[in-house]
C-alpha cells in the first residue's frame, strides 16, 4: 500500500460537509478520530451542534426541487458518472477506510470499496425504472393511475462498521428516488462519508443533495431525527438505539426506515459438506472482525458431526493472521476501539463461568498490544438462554451448540429477538427448503454465509427492523406513492352525491 490517508490534509476546514463546503462543527465540542490498530489519534474535529443540523437541512431543502423535478434520466446520469468517480478513487477510499476501522486493506480494497462503486452503478441505472404500478378505469367513470414520489429530505443516520457501505446504502437510493439527504455517520468514522459527499459533488450531483454532520449521537442525532424539515428518518444501528430514533421519529410522524442488530444462526445439517461449512463459518464470523450485523455467531451442528466441526473451526481460526491492517497479508484487524474490544472481551469473560473457551478468549500481546486486537474465539458449551447465545456482541467470537432434529435445530436457529440473516448448510434440496421458509429472517444463505449484492434486498424481521437497504426495493422505502384520479363523465350532478343530499 502507498502512504496512509493524511486526514489532516483531506479534512483541513473541518469535517462538516454542507451545501457542498466542509466547515468546521459549531458543538464547541471536539472528537478524536482514532486508528485502532494503534491507539493513535489521527485527526480531530468539531462535532456538529444542532445549529450545523440545521444548516445541513436547509441545505437539503435548498436542493430539493431541482432534484426532484430532474428527469430519471438526468438522475441516472449523475450517478452513472458519480460511480466512475468513486471508482477512481478507489484506492484513497480503502485507506482512508482502513485507517478509521482498523480493517484490513484486502477487505477494503476488495469488498467496501468495488461493493460501494457497484452499488452507485445500480442505482444509476434503477433510478430509471422507479414506477407505479397500475393505471385504469376502475369505478368505469374515472381513470385512476399511480405515481410514486420521492419524499423530501431524509435524515440518515449510520454505524461506524461498514462507514463507506453504510453510506452509500443510506444515500444511493434516496438520491436516485429524487430525494435530498442529510447523513450523520458515527463519531468514530466520519473519513469515508466526507468523502463520498465530495467524490459526489465532483461528479455533478448539485450541491446540498448529499450533506454530513458529523456529530454524536444525542444532540446531533436526535435533532436530525426530529428536525420538522426532515420527512423520513433511515438508521442503520443498534437495536437500542433504534427504539429512541422510533420514538422520536414517531412523535414527529416520519416515514421510518430501521436496519438494527443481529445474531445470525448458522445451521449445519448432519449431511452438509464439513469442509465447506468449517471454513464458512469461521470466514462468516470473523468478516470485520465480527464487527458485522449478519456474522455467523451462533452455529448449530447436528449432533454426528459437532465434534469435528469444532475441532475444524478451532484450527482454522488458530491459523488466522492478525497484523497491521495497512498489511496486505493481514487477515484480522483490531476492533473499532478499545471500548469495543473490551465489550466483547466482558462477554467472553462472564460466559467462562458457564460454558468453554476452546481458543482464543484474549487479547494478543507484543507488537499488537496497543492496538483493540482480540484474538478469534470459539466458545462451546452455552446454553439457549446463556447472555453469548441471546446477546449481539459484535466481535470474532462464535458460539457453537449441538442439536439433534431438524426442527429442533430450526427452533434454536429462531429463537433470539433478532432476525437480520442466517444460513443453513445441507445437501439435501428439501431440507433446505424447509429451512428457507421456517427460518424468521430477511436473508437466509444456503451452503454459504455473507454474500450480499446491490440486486438483493438486505433488511431485518423482528428485533432487526424493518425496511429494505439495496436493491429495487429500497425504493419502497424512499418513495411515496400517490393515486391520481380523473373523472371521465364531465357530468355535473354525479350519481354519487345523493348519498350527500338529494334523491335519486
Ligand atoms: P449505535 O446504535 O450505537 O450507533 C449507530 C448510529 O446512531 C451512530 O451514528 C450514533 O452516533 C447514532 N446514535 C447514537 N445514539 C443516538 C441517539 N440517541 N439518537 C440518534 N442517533 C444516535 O450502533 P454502532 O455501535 O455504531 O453500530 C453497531 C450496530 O449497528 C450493531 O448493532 C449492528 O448490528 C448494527 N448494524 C446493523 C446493520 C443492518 O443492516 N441491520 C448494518 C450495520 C450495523
Amino acid at each position: 500500500m502507498s502512504s496512509p490517508f493524511q486526514a489532516d490534509e483531506r479534512f483541513a476546514d473541518g469535517a462538516q460537509y454542507i451545501a457542498g463546503e466542509l466547515r468546521r462543527g459549531t458543538s464547541g465540542r471536539e472528537h478524536a478520530v482514532v486508528d485502532p490498530a494503534t491507539g493513535e489519534a489521527v485527526y480531530t474535529y468539531e462535532l456538529a451542534g444542532t445549529a450545523d443540523v440545521d444548516a445541513a437541512v436547509e441545505a437539503a431543502a435548498r436542493a430539493f426541487p431541482e432534484w426532484s423535478g430532474a428527469t430519471p434520466g438526468e438522475r441516472s446520469d449523475a450517478l452513472h458518472r458519480f460511480a466512475a468517480v468513486l471508482d477512481d478513487r478507489a484506492e484513497e477510499f480503502a485507506r482512508a477506510e482502513t485507517l478509521q476501522c482498523g480493517k484490513p486493506i484486502k477487505l477494503t480494497t476488495e469488498f467496501d470499496v468495488p461493493g460501494t462503486v457497484d452499488n452507485a452503478s445500480f442505482f444509476a441505472g434503477a433510478a430509471r425504472h422507479l414506477e407505479g404500478k397500475s393505471a385504469g378505469e376502475y369505478t368505469g367513470d374515472h381513470t385512476s393511475y399511480i405515481r410514486r414520489e420521492p419524499i423530501g429530505v431524509v435524515g440518515s443516520i449510520a454505524p461506524w462498521n461498514y462507514p463507506l457501505q453504510m453510506a452509500a446504502w443510506k444515500v444511493l437510493p434516496a438520491v436516485a428516488a429524487g430525494n435530498t439527504i442529510v447523513l450523520k455517520p458515527a463519531e468514530l468514522t466520519p473519513f469515508t462519508s466526507l468523502l463520498f459527499a465530495q467524490a459526489a459533488d465532483e461528479a455533478g450531483i448539485p450541491t446540498g443533495v448529499i450533506n454530513i454532520v458529523s456529530g454524536a449521537g444525542r444532540d446531533a442525532g436526535e435533532h436530525l431525527v426530529g428536525h420538522p424539515g426532515v420527512a423520513m428518518t433511515s438508521f442503520t444501528g443498534s437495536t437500542a438505539v433504534g427504539k429512541r430514533v422510533a420514538e422520536i421519529a414517531t412523535s414527529t410522524v416520519k416515514r421510518l426506515h430501521l436496519e438494527l442488530g443481529g445474531k445470525a444462526p448458522f445451521v449445519v445439517f448432519d449431511d452438509a459438506d464439513l469442509e465447506a461449512a468449517v471454513h464458512g463459518a469461521v470466514a462468516g464470523a470473523l468478516i470485520n472482525s465480527g464487527q458485522d450485523c449478519t456474522a455467523a455467531t451462533r452455529s448449530y451442528v447436528q449432533r454426528p458431526l459437532y465434534d469435528a466441526f469444532v475441532s475444524g473451526v478451532a484450527d482454522l481460526m488458530a491459523a488466522v493472521r492478525l497484523g497491521d491492517p495497512a498489511d496486505g497479508s493481514t487477515d484480522l484487524g483490531p476492533l473499532i476501539s478499545h471500548a469495543q474490544r473490551d465489550r466483547v472481551a466482558g462477554f467472553v469473560d462472564r460466559a467462562r463461568s458457564y460454558a468453554s473457551v476452546v481458543t482464543g478468549g484474549e487479547a494478543p500481546q507484543g507488537e499488537l498490544a496497543k492496538g483493540a486486537y482480540y484474538r478469534p474465539t470459539l466458545v462451546t458449551g452455552a446454553a439457549q438462554d446463556s447472555e453469548i447465545v441471546q446477546s449481539e456482541v459484535f466481535g470474532p467470537v462464535l458460539v457453537v451448540l449441538p442439536f439433534d432434529g431438524d426442527d429442533e435445530g430450526i427452533a434454536l436457529a429462531n429463537d433470539t429477538p433478532y432476525g437480520l440473516a442466517a444460513s443453513a448448510w445441507s445437501r439435501d434440496v428439501y431440507r433446505t427448503g424447509r429451512a428457507t421458509r421456517a427460518i424468521k429472517a430477511g436473508c437466509v444463505w444456503i451452503n454459504d454465509h455473507i454474500p450480499i449484492l446491490s440486486e438483493m434486498p438486505h433488511g431485518g424481521y423482528k428485533a432487526s427492523g424493518f425496511g429494505k437497504d439495496m436493491s429495487a426495493y429500497s425504493f419502497d422505502e424512499y418513495t411515496q406513492v400517490k393515486h391520481v384520479m380523473y373523472d371521465n363523465t364531465a357530468v355535473a350532478r354525479k350519481d354519487w352525491h345523493r348519498t350527500v343530499f338529494g334523491d335519486r
